[in-house]
């Protein structure tokens, strides 16, 4: 291995990069941010990854020149699907979102979902600084305050705002039977539980096939009865077998949330959730993407 890798290298480049996103974001500079942070992250995913074993860094790929051997560490893409399959830390949408923006093949947003990035790079950090046994504060220094009030605010808003979208989904849902017979809401609800039998539109495939989506069914954290969950694989789509909450709509009550922030503020129980154990898919002749026949079992 190239001596110029070491943990102490990667850690402290990886606060340097953290410091200077919390200086972009000051400015209002997301693609910056995005930039600093995204490297931050990579950074401290490969120290985390040469701790346990220096290879697990090694991309495979040697450059030789004279006597010399250069040697390519892995992308941030593959240190991160290596942490998550380490079971270390979680990748999300919000942080693949976050490394895609870093990658520059999305450009960072200017409005709401600014709020966001700080909390999406504390949440990456966190994590990685658990299992390395470092306190918070010797990774953030000065910052340290700055990304707890970020983090708790970000959280503070997201349960207010699905508080109240649970209170007027039960207002919409309750609507719908005021002119009805006593008993019909609960009759409804309770042919309307969590099963396994999801529709075929949602379930999406990435161009070269691989899963991309699956859609399961959960309790509606407003009225109770059978909402849609959609669940994105955490790691690549090929090898995935663990599955992040990226959407719950209810058909009953028009319930609906974005992304596993929003799920979580929401109480709905995304472990209890029934995913189709076994899919099959037929593609239909001439248009290889497009999924026409769904079964589960
Ligand atoms: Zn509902």
């Amino acid at each position: 291995m190239d001596d110029s890798f070491s943990f102490e290298g990667f850690f402290e480049g990886a606060k340097k990069a953290a410091y200077k996103a919390m200086d972009d974001h000051a400015r209002g500079e997301y693609d910056e941010f995005a930039l600093h942070a995204g490297v931050a992250i990579e950074r401290l995913a490969k120290a985390v990854l040469y701790k346990l074993n220096p290879l697990y860094i090694a991309s495979g790929k040697v450059h030789l020149s004279g006597q010399k051997a250069r040697i390519y560490t892995i992308t941030a893409t593959e240190a991160l699907s290596r942490l998550s399959s380490l079971n270390i830390l979680k990748v999300d949408a919000d942080l693949k979102l976050l490394i895609e923006q870093r990658n520059g093949t999305v450009h960072a947003s200017v409005g709401d979902e600014a709020k966001t990035h700080i909390p999406t790079l504390a949440k990456a950090v966190g994590p990685m600084l658990k299992h390395l046994g470092i306190s918070d504060h010797d990774f953030w220094d000065r910052w340290t305050s700055a990304v707890n009030v970020a983090v708790d605010r970000l959280r503070s808003e997201i349960e207010r705002g699905v508080a109240l979208r649970i209170k007027q989904a039960r207002h919409i849902f309750d609507d719908r039977f005021k002119d009805l017979p006593d008993g019909v809401k609960e009759k409804l609800l309770q042919e309307h539980q969590p099963s396994s039998i999801v529709s075929v539109d949602t379930i999406a495939f990435t161009t070269d096939g691989s899963l991309n989506a699956v859609v399961g069914t959960t309790a509606c954290p407003a009225c109770g009865g059978r909402a849609n969950l959609t669940l994105r694989p955490v790691t690549a789509a090929d090898a995935a077998d663990d599955f992040t909450a990226s959407a719950l709509e209810c058909p009953l009550c028009r319930l609906r949330l974005t992304g596993s922030a929003e799920i979580r503020a929401s109480g709905a129980d995304v472990e209890k959730a029934i995913i189709p154990t076994s899919i099959s898919v037929k593609q239909r002749s001439g248009s290889p993407n497009e999924i026409t026949e769904f079964c589960s079992i």
